[in-house]
Parts: structure tokens; sequence; C-alpha cells
């Protein structure tokens, strides 16, 4: 039986050495025993009987214990974790999350900050430290660019996503922020699911499918996500999953959107997924009609690359939908989800 104790972070080493004891686990690191940061242990324990738990529970050592098996954290059956509603999610109609790939000044991104939300964006996305396959390409404003975010909200009151690149940008980002991207890129960057899910600020974490991971990576990667969050103490997951096309020997878009994910990750976790088909598609006139099947398929929500002069872009142009463009996806939409309601 696996067990994760998160002890109080002032408890005593010998009050904690006392609870492993009654559980059979060593606090030694080892094949079935983790540290998670200082304060939680995930271990196998051989002796988790009822009255053991209640025993732990009622140790002031002890701040949560969770029996569990693998998974069970993302569980759609009463994981220790609450789902939770985030950048527009649950709100009756999809999350539509829209915004430059990248932030790259004050007026191409208020500009695409004012059209998202006159085009019923719910919030507003924007790189400011860019993962670019070259070391050459543009790398974002960084600092200066999570200003401008916010001046963006203060302006639409849409709240932002934007991506730190490792750890050490995880305060700065965090500081600007309404929700932490984490990027494909960075889906095994163990230390940042961790600590993202661990900061202090609690901030919702939209995490993307690696480029080349499987659905369970995906979900083994969550899992440090949600320890992060049991290791600070939170009741909510705060965690959205996106899609957003895979590597595949398919060479007519950019990755492969695997529409069939989305149904699969519904059946295993209790997360909201949403769809990202600007980067699946790579060019935009395929953009509208991923959405609309990653919506069809049960997304409940979408992150879309806009820009207001796609072809001068300093990243993503081919697939940043124009002004008008992202209009025109927002009449879909609705025309798809009204005719569906219809038909319901
Ligand atoms: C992005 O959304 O800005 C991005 C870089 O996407 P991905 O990590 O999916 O490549
Ligand atoms: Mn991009």
């Amino acid at each position: 039986m696996n067990v994760i104790i998160a002890f109080d972070p002032h408890s005593a080493p010998e009050a904690r050495r006392r609870v492993l004891q009654e559980v059979g686990v060593s606090d030694a690191p080892g094949p079935t025993t983790r540290w998670h940061g200082s304060d939680l242990i995930t271990a196998r324990s051989p002796y988790l009987g009822p009255s053991v738990l209640s025993d732990l529970r009622a140790d002031p050592a002890v701040r949560q214990v969770v029996r569990l098996e693998e998974g069970q954290l993302l569980s759609r059956s009463g994981g220790p974790l609450m789902r939770s509603a985030h950048l527009g999610l649950a709100a009756g109609g999809p999350a539509l999350i829209a915004g430059p790939c990248s932030v790259e000044g004050r007026t191409q991104l208020l500009e695409t900050a004012d059209a998202v939300a006159a085009g019923g964006a719910t919030a507003l996305r924007g790189g400011c430290f860019k993962a670019r396959s070259s070391p050459y390409s543009f790398g974002g404003l960084g600092e200066a660019g999570l200003e401008l975010l916010v001046e963006a909200r203060q302006r639409t009151g849409l709240p932002f996503v934007t991506e730190p690149l490792d750890v050490d940008q995880l305060d700065t980002v965090a500081r600007y922020a309404d929700a932490i991207q984490i990027g494909s890129r960075n889906m095994q960057n163990y230390p940042l699911l961790f600590a993202a899910g661990a900061h202090t600020r609690g901030l919702p974490i939209l995490l993307k499918r690696g480029l080349a991971a499987t659905v369970d990576e995906l979900l083994l990667a969550a899992e440090y996500v949600l320890l992060g969050r049991l290791a600070a103490g939170r009741a909510e997951a705060g965690l959205i999953l996106c899609e957003r096309g895979i590597r595949t020997f398919e060479r007519s878009t950019r990755f492969t959107l695997d529409v069939a994910s989305i149904a699969v990750l519904q059946e295993r976790c209790d997360l909201p997924i949403i769809v990202d088909p600007s980067h699946a598609a790579g060019r935009r006139a395929l953009v509208a009609p991923l959405a609309l099947a990653a919506l069809a398929a049960g997304a409940e929500g979408l992150l879309v690359e806009v820009h207001p002069e796609p072809e001068q872009a300093w990243c993503d142009g081919p697939q940043s939908l124009s002004l008008s463009e992202y209009a025109a996806l927002t009449h879909g939409i609705d025309a798809m989800l009204g005719a569906s309601a219809d038909f319901a």
C-alpha cells in the first residue's frame, strides 16, 4: 500500500521518525521511499490499516495522510484534491484563452487583448520567456513583457497565463501572472512541476502535454504538480491539462492533434482538459477545424494564438490567427455549440 504523508513543517525530526516507524517506513530515500521537498514523503507501507491511519491523522506532527494507489491523486472518484475552475473553466461555455505566442510590445499586446476580450475570451495568453528550438530565435521580453500583460489585464479585466522556463523564473512569473503555464518542452521538468504546484501563491497551472509524451507520462507529470499542492497544504488541484499535438510521422501538420487523448484523459482523471489547436496545426487555416473538433470531442476550453499582424509576428506567425480570424472562430464556436444545444 502506498502512502503520502505531509508533515507539519514545524514538526521535530524525532516526531517524524516516530510516525514513519509506525507505518514501517524508513526516512532514508530508497526504491519505495521518496521525499518531495522537506515535508512530504511518499512510500510503500506494510502497515496501513484503519487504526494506524486514524492514529496518524491525530498525530500533531502530521498535516495530512493519503493512502493511495498510483494515479489516485487524479482520481475521478474522490481523490484528496478538489477540482477547481480557473481561466473561465466551468463558466457555462468553453474557456477561451487567447493571445499572442509572445509579447512583442505594448501596441501589439494591447490591440490583441482588446480584440480577444471583445470576442469573448476568458483569459489572455502571452509568452515572455520563450522556449525556442533555436538559440538564435527571439527569446521573449522577460519581465518587461510581464508588466505589459499586467497593463492588458487592468484594461480588459482578463486574467493572464504565461510560462516560466525553470524553477528560477517561477517567483518572477508568479508575482505578476494569474496562472502558470508549463510548456510542452518542460512537461518532464520534474523539479519545476513540483515547485509550481507547491508555490506559495497557489496559482492555477496549465500543463501542456510533452510533444513526444504519452498520456500516461502526462498524467504522471500531473501527479508531480499535485504532490506539490499537498506539500503546500492545499485542498484544490488547480491544474488544467492541455493537449497540443504530438510528434508523429505525419508532416502535413506541425504536430498531430491527438483528439482521442481528450476522451482518454477524461476517463482517467478529473482535471479540466483543454486543447491548443495552434501549435498542433502549425498553420492558421487548420486552427478553426481543429478547435471545433476539440470542443466536439469534449475539451472544456481552447488555447489559441492570435496576433494583429501574423505575417510580422516574431514567433509562430504562420499558426497565429489575425484578429478577424479569431472573431470568425468565436462565431464558428457559437454556431456549433448552438446547433448542438438544439440537437440535445
Ligand atoms: C506556447 O503555448 O507558448 C508554447 C510554447 O507551446 P508548447 O509548449 O505547446 O510548444
Ligand atoms: Mn507559440
